[in-house]
């Protein structure tokens, strides 16, 4: 990074820099996906009307975006949900996390991401999504209306998430392609005038858009967003 970016990031982490504590930190088996439950003085949930994203330090002058998901207004509380499966500075943070540690983020703003005014919804996503699509679901509130794939890599991630997110109506789904494309076609197939929720690996989206699209029995509406590529 060149010695202006990395001071006006200074700056600016100066100027707007929140700090948040670290409540527990979970690992799934096997550990590339971790859950971390947060306090978040400073954030003020009742307004989050869209689904979240804050803009997270992870290494000096480097900052993710994760999505707040299972937010408590009350006691200003949240969880993350991050995928660290793949090398990254994201991933190597998430990685040496401890219960009672601060973590420091710029930021917590809106997504293009609401519950659609009527009719059903459908997401479709990597596991970089189930905290977004988790918190689509709980701005949703309303059972049976949402519903969704998530698209996982390993068989035991798929039975921990049916197991601690038992209340959702998202359905998970293990394959060991990368293409999470071809893993989930399937399921795109019998939607029909859904509102149809796309995000995770920018390609993917792309993919999943267009074959949607070509499917002439598809009358709804495509919302994507794409996360990383
Ligand atoms: C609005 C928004 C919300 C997001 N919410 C979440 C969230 O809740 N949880 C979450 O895990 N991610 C989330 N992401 C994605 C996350 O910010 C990126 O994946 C981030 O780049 C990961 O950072 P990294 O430092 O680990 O990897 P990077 O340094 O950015 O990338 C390193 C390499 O890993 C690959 N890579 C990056 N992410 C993934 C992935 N998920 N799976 C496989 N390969 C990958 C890249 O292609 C690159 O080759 C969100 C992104 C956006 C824009």
């Amino acid at each position: 990074m060149n010695v202006l970016k990395q001071t006006a990031l200074a700056y600016l982490e100066k100027a707007t820099a929140k700090r948040g504590r670290i409540l527990d930190v979970r690992a799934w088996n096997p550990a590339t996906i971790f859950e971390i439950d947060l306090h978040l003085p400073e954030t003020n949930m009742y307004r989050w009307k869209q689904v979240q994203h804050m803009k997270v330090k992870v290494a000096n002058g480097i900052y993710r975006d994760y999505s707040p998901a299972m937010w408590d207004c009350e006691t200003s509380t949240c969880t993350l949900i991050v995928d660290a499966g793949h090398e990254g500075a994201g991933s190597a943070w998430v990685k040496q996390l401890r219960k009672g540690d601060d973590i420091v983020y710029l930021g917590i703003g809106p997504t293009p991401h609401k519950p659609a005014d009527a009719g059903q919804m459908y997401c479709l996503g990597d596991t970089s999504t189930i905290a977004h699509f988790l918190a689509l679901e709980q701005l949703a509130d309303s059972p049976g209306r949402l519903t969704g794939t998530i698209a996982l890599q390993h068989p035991n991630h798929q039975l921990e998430f049916t197991s601690y997110f038992y209340q959702t109506s998202l359905t998970a789904i293990a394959g060991k392609e990368k293409d999470k494309c071809a893993q989930l076609l399937p399921v795109i197939a019998p939607l029909t005038d859904e509102t149809v929720y796309v995000a995770g690996n920018n390609k993917t989206v792309v993919q999943l858009r267009k074959h949607l699209r070509q499917q002439v029995s598809f009358k709804g509406s495509i919302r994507p967003q794409g996360f990383w590529s």
